[in-house]
C-alpha cells in the first residue's frame, strides 16, 4: 500500500502533515488550519502495513460509534481525479437543501478549490489537504468532524482524494463507500482496480451526457463491476444535466447499514 508510494513514510502525510482547514464561514467550527496528527513511522515492510491499516481500524471504529451516537452518516466517495466528484456533490446539496442538513469533507493534495466550490453551493465544509498522501484515514476525518461540527442527524459526505487505490484500504468509519467511474476512462477500470470496487456499496458511472461522443460501454462496465463485487448496485447518472441523479438523491438518503435517522 502507501509503503510503496510514500504517503505514510512520515514525509509529511499519510497522518503527519495533514491539514485541515474550513473556508471562512462554510462551516459551524472554527476557522484555522491546524495539524491533525503527530505520527510519523518510516518503514516499507509488511509490519509497519499491518501497524499503519490496525491503527486506522482503531479509529476508525471510533469514528462510526461516535457518528451512530449522534444519528449521523457519513459516504465516501471515491473515484479517479476527474471522475466528477465535486460536481455531484454540488448538485446533492442543491437537492438536499431544507431536507437534511448536509456537510462536506474535501479532500485533496492541496488547495482549497473544491471546498470553496463547496460552500459557494451552500454546503457547511472542511477541506483536508494530505500533502503527498494519497488519501484519507479515519485521524483525518476524526479532526475534519471536530472542525465542521456537523448537527445531529446530519449526511456527511466524504469526497476522498482522486485515486483508486489507496482510499480502498482506509476504513473512515463510514456508512457506506461509493466509487464514481465517469464514460471518458475506460470500461475496465473495475477489473484493474478490483479493490475498489470490491469495497463498494454502490458504483456511480457519471458524464453519462458524453456517451455518444466516447467509447464506452455501460453494459460490460457494470459486468465488470460485478465480477468483483456480486450485489453491488449500479447507476447511471450524469452530474453535469441531472440525468439519473434522482436515484442517487434516494439511496444516499437512505444508504445501506440502517436508514437514515430522523431529525
Ligand atoms: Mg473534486
Amino acid at each position: 500500500m502507501c509503503g510503496t508510494c510514500g504517503c505514510d513514510d512520515g514525509s509529511g502525510a499519510g497522518g503527519g502533515g495533514a491539514r485541515i482547514a474550513v473556508p471562512h464561514g462554510h462551516a459551524n467550527g472554527h476557522g484555522r488550519a491546524h495539524d491533525a496528527h503527530d505520527h510519523g513511522e518510516r518503514g516499507e515492510t509488511l509490519t509497519l502495513e499491518q501497524r499503519v491499516l490496525g491503527k486506522n481500524e482503531v479509529l476508525a471504529a471510533r469514528n462510526r460509534a461516535w457518528l451512530a451516537a449522534r444519528g449521523i452518516v457519513l459516504v465516501n466517495l471515491m473515484s479517479s481525479p476527474g471522475a466528477g466528484k465535486t460536481t455531484l456533490l454540488e448538485r446533492t446539496l442543491g437537492e438536499f437543501t431544507g431536507r437534511r442538513p448536509v456537510a462536506v469533507i474535501e479532500g485533496d493534495q492541496e488547495t482549497m478549490l473544491d471546498a470553496e466550490r463547496i460552500g459557494r453551493a451552500g454546503g457547511s465544509v472542511v477541506q483536508v489537504n494530505t500533502g503527498a498522501g494519497c488519501h484519507l484515514d479515519a485521524e483525518m476525518v476524526r479532526g475534519a468532524l471536530t472542525a465542521l461540527e456537523p448537527p445531529d442527524g446530519a449526511l456527511v459526505l466524504v469526497e476522498n482524494v482522486g485515486n483508486l487505490v489507496c482510499p480502498a484500504l482506509f476504513d473512515l468509519g463510514e456508512r457506506s463507500r461509493t466509487v464514481i467511474i465517469s464514460v471518458t476512462e475506460g470500461t475496465d477500470k473495475p477489473l484493474k482496480y478490483p479493490y475498489m470496487f470490491a469495497a463498494a456499496d454502490l458504483v456511480i458511472i457519471n458524464k453519462a451526457d458524453l456517451l455518444p461522443y466516447v467509447d464506452f460501454d455501460v453494459e460490460q462496465c457494470e459486468k465488470y463491476a460485478r465480477s468483483v463485487n456480486p450485489d453491488v448496485r449500479v447507476l447511471t447518472v450524469s452530474a453535469t444535466t441531472g440525468e439519473g441523479m434522482r436515484a442517487w438523491y434516494d439511496w444516499v438518503a437512505e444508504p445501506p447499514g440502517g436508514s437514515f435517522p430522523e431529525v
